[in-house]
């Protein structure tokens, strides 16, 4: 889901928006809490795994099942394995193996199912690649609020994630959660002594960094990533006037807040 209806701020203006009026270019609004995702919004995540994917259905090789009847299937064994072990490269790998177990049409020996693990973790090995003007952005914004980051996934490999990439000094406190729903969201803010109200959530995802966001009265910034995981695709939910801003680039938030 990819086509929501545009809600951009008339460019260059300042935000009437409760919580965000700007008083002055520089000045800290310290009431103001900025949440961040953090895969495929300040750095690339899904395409490793879609270019592992890509190598997973050339050594699949089917013969009778598409390309896209292939991947609904791993798909949905995707699915299963989240629910029972969670977000990672681990539970990924764990996937595609069970997926080259019952979708081969000769029984893989023990052999092939290890390549396909190992084809599996080289994702735990790519570099971290930040997505445009995060850097930038990001320094241009903690002088002004409050900012944390808010991430789901396997707490070692998120936590590695930040450090590689250098913008853990960005945020006062780091949330891994093992997922994002309206009441994780709420207990965050809590935890951070923040107001839902002048609380915003920023990320990729419509799935797990909008809608259960604007679930628990937060408010939320959608940047489009191109390559948004399949899994993450929903649509978006209704939000009050000044709610939800989608943006097409993370260096445009510098003109937000
Ligand atoms: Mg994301």
């Amino acid at each position: 889901m990819r086509s929501g209806k545009t809600r951009s701020p008339r460019p260059g203006a300042d935000l009437n928006v409760r919580g965000l009026a700007r008083t002055g270019r520089f000045r800290r609004h310290w009431h103001v809490l900025l949440l961040f995702d953090a895969d495929d919004t300040l750095w690339e995540n899904n395409v490793y795994f879609e270019r592992v994917i890509a190598r997973f259905m050339q050594r699949l090789n089917h013969s009778q099942l598409s390309v896209a009847e292939v991947r609904a299937r791993l798909n949905a064994i995707e699915h299963e394995h989240i629910v029972r072990f969670g977000y990672g490269v681990h539970s990924f790998a764990r996937a595609l193996c069970a997926a080259y177990s019952t979708l081969a049409e000769a029984p893989p020996d023990a052999a092939a199912l290890e390549d396909v693990h190992i084809l599996a973790l080289t994702i735990a090995h790519e570099p971290i690649e930040l997505l445009p003007a995060v850097v930038e952005t990001l320094a241009a914004l903690q002088p002004r609020h409050r900012m944390a980051l808010v991430t789901k996934g396997d707490l070692a490999e998120q936590t590695s994630k930040l450090e590689r990439s250098g913008l853990a000094p960005h945020f006062e406190r780091v949330f891994v959660l093992p997922e994002k729903t309206a009441a994780a969201y709420r207990e965050t803010v809590l935890a951070l002594t923040g107001d839902p109200a002048t609380t915003w959530m920023i990320g990729n995802s419509p799935r797990s960094d909008i809608n259960p966001a604007l679930a628990a009265g937060l408010r939320a910034v959608l940047v489009r990533h191109p390559d948004t995981w399949i899994l993450e695709h929903e649509a978006l939910a209704p939000a009050p006037a000044g709610h939800l801003i989608e943006v097409e680039s993370f260096a445009a938030l510098q003109k937000l807040f």
